[in-house]
């Protein structure tokens, strides 16, 4: 049986191997039970439906959220040469009508549903009628009002359960903590479900912080021999999408704007174009993203800071679903930090403006800490990610230097300590930071702080030197900021020891000026012949726009370059190219083969090993 799975994923998918738990989850749907799988974006949830339909008689409903994702999966699998179809309201009546019958006619293997489609009508009996052997609920999180994402219809597909006690139901989703999982497990009835959590690390996916001075410099620099990648920057404001898609634009890369407050018309036009290859660059806000399931993407840039580290890694969680190396930059600045927290702090709600508080101070400590970003990132999913260096981010490959921080530290956390002595009252960082540098302000003369020991010791440095290393003990759990309206800088336990025993610390050189441009390695990378690389896309795009599909449709990136690296002149040593199952081999090959065999006229091979 297993090898019967490893043939379907051959034949129809052109892939030679399953992902992480992909088979497990097959195997277990198969067998006939009821599925709860957690993968992170690009982990490959789709075949895991998808796969098990072909081996199984009856339909397979797949329940989706989002209408354009459906249009894209069914073109991608009728292209694998899938029988596959979708209802939802883009429909006509009579284009609906038609595909209606056809499920009665059992003409269909796998069909995607809306759910407000779904438990329409007559679709108790339609149900019944259709010969359904399965239903998968995609996007599963979207059942919880704790998840990011709630829709109230989802809610109805509870009753699936009770109309079709024996069709197993399995559940998708990348996003889910632990109480968004019981959610989805209880809302939809799950029967003792096999459970599957696969890692949230994306081996391809490259990190790096830089600190933002210049924005727009920085990113053209890294756009420099990008001009052919697609990506992503994300700003925090609508303005800023629209400024900077001008700015790119005028110098010659193709950009465009993307955020909630467009016309739906230009809104569907921009992510259209950038679907298809025709827009390169997105400036967006993070109402882009969502249902984006291009898997070329190579580089997301956040412009600004990102409200919190889940959305961070949801945001660059789009880079790379293929597999091949892609590449995330955060431009980081002290100043972004104190923008957002002065909206926290205006938030009237108490425990939202404490939620908002910890994340932002969640963000900044990855955005400032000298330790691997990958191992950060998946500490956030309490995942403990089991390597020294990952090879991929700035802080593994270009390790910030340290220096004997001990004498710093005691200044900082005995000037917190005498100013909360003096005053019986905290304050917050500013203050701290100007009683340490002997500043003249209003309020430190009211409190008489400058009469305090520690005012003025700590001239020989820079106010934002100060604040970096004041930030890096609240990092190293020295100081916290205290719970309550105004966010005050309170010596923790650990702090008090430190000053008590006078302990050595090394702290790290803050993050001044860009480091260099050193591009990271690229796991993972395929090699090729860039120039027949460039020719068989064009091609693609060619076919693809005859079909009114997006390119990868016809054949994603890493299907290109195995091409542009073994030059198949014939369709017959197109065997094992990644990517080209036999419908897609029969319609596209001759195509490739032709256009390589053309190629090679007039250039020679080049050997890769
Ligand atoms: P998810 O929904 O989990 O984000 P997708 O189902 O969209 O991920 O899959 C991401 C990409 O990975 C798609 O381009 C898909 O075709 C590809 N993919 C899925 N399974 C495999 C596999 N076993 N080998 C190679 N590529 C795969
Ligand atoms: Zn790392």
């Amino acid at each position: 049986m297993s090898d019967e799975l490893l043939i379907t994923l051959k034949t129809v998918f052109g892939y030679g191997s399953f992902r992480p738990l992909q088979r497990e989850i097959i195997e277990a749907s198969l067998a006939g039970r009821d599925v709860f799988a957690l993968l992170p974006t690009g982990g490959g949830k789709s075949l895991c439906f998808q796969l098990p339909a072909l081996h199984r008689t009856g339909l397979t409903i797949v329940v989706s959220p989002l209408i354009a994702l459906m249009k894209d999966q069914v073109d991608q699998l009728q292209a694998a040469g899938v029988a596959a179809t979708f209802l939802n309201s883009s429909l006509s009546a009579p284009e609906a009508r038609s595909r209606l019958s056809g499920l009665h006619r059992n003409e269909w293997r796998l069909l995607y549903v809306s759910p407000e489609r779904l438990l329409l009508d007559d679709w108790q009996e339609n149900l019944r009628a259709w010969n359904v052997a399965a239903i998968a609920i995609d996007e599963a999180h979207c059942i919880s009002e704790w998840g990011h994402d709630f829709r109230p219809e989802y809610r109805q597909l509870a009753k699936l359960r009770d109309l079709m006690p024996d069709v197993p139901l399995s559940a998708f989703t990348a996003t889910a903590t632990e109480r968004v999982r019981q959610d989805i497990s209880t809302h939809l009835k799950l029967r003792q479900p096999a459970v599957f959590v696969a890692s949230f690390n994306r081996p391809n996916l490259s990190y790096r912080v830089q600190p933002k001075n210049d924005p727009l410099k920085q990113l053209l620099a890294f756009l420099k021999n990008r001009e052919d990648e697609s990506g992503i920057v994300y700003c925090t404001t609508r303005a800023a999408t629209e400024r900077l898609a001008e700015a790119l634009s005028g110098r010659g890369y193709s950009a465009r704007a993307y955020h909630a407050g467009l016309e739906s018309d230009e809104r569907a036009r921009n992510q259209d174009l950038f679907l298809r290859d025709e827009v390169h660059i997105i400036c967006a806000t993070i109402a882009f993203g969502m249902g984006i399931n291009k898997p070329n993407v190579r580089w997301v840039v956040h412009y600004d800071l990102p409200k919190n580290l889940a959305g961070y890694y949801q945001e660059t969680g789009r880079a790379g679903r293929d597999g091949l190396p892609a590449d995330c930059l955060l431009l980081f600045s002290g100043g972004d930090i104190a923008k957002h927290a002065h909206f926290v702090d205006q938030i009237t709600d108490d425990r939202e403006r404490q939620i908002a508080r910890t994340q932002l101070s969640e963000m900044s400590h990855y955005a400032e800490g000298s330790t691997c970003r990958r191992s950060e990132l998946l500490r956030y999913f309490n995942e403990v990610f089991p390597v020294d260096n990952c090879g991929a981010c700035d802080n593994c490959t270009e390790p910030r230097e340290t220096y004997d921080g001990t004498l710093p530290a005691q200044k900082f956390l005995s000037c917190v300590y005498r100013v909360r002595q003096a005053s019986r009252f905290g304050t917050g960082m500013l203050h701290i930071v100007e009683v340490l540098t002997g500043a003249e302000t209003e309020r430190i003369q009211r409190f008489g702080h400058d009469k305090l020991s520690t005012y003025g010791i700590g001239r020989d440095m820079s106010r934002p030197q100060w604040i970096a290393v004041g930030r890096e003990l609240m990092r190293l759990g020295f100081v916290a900021q205290a719970e309550g309206e105004f966010p005050v800088l309170e010596l923790t336990a650990e702090g008090m020891e430190f000053l008590k025993h006078r302990r050595k610390l090394r702290l790290t050189k803050p993050m001044e000026t860009p480091r260099a441009k050193k591009a990271l390695p690229r796991a993972g990378a395929i090699e090729c012949d860039e120039i027949l690389l460039a020719r068989l896309k064009s091609l693609r795009k060619r076919l693809a726009d005859q079909r009114g599909v997006p390119a990868y449709v016809v054949f994603g990136d890493a299907t290109l370059r195995q091409l542009a690296r073994q030059y198949p002149e014939s369709v017959d040593q197109m065997d094992g190219i990644f990517g080209m199952g036999e419908k897609k081999k029969a319609e596209f090959g001759p195509a490739f083969a032709e256009a390589i065999a053309e190629y090679l006229q007039s250039n020679g091979r080049l050997a890769f090993d």
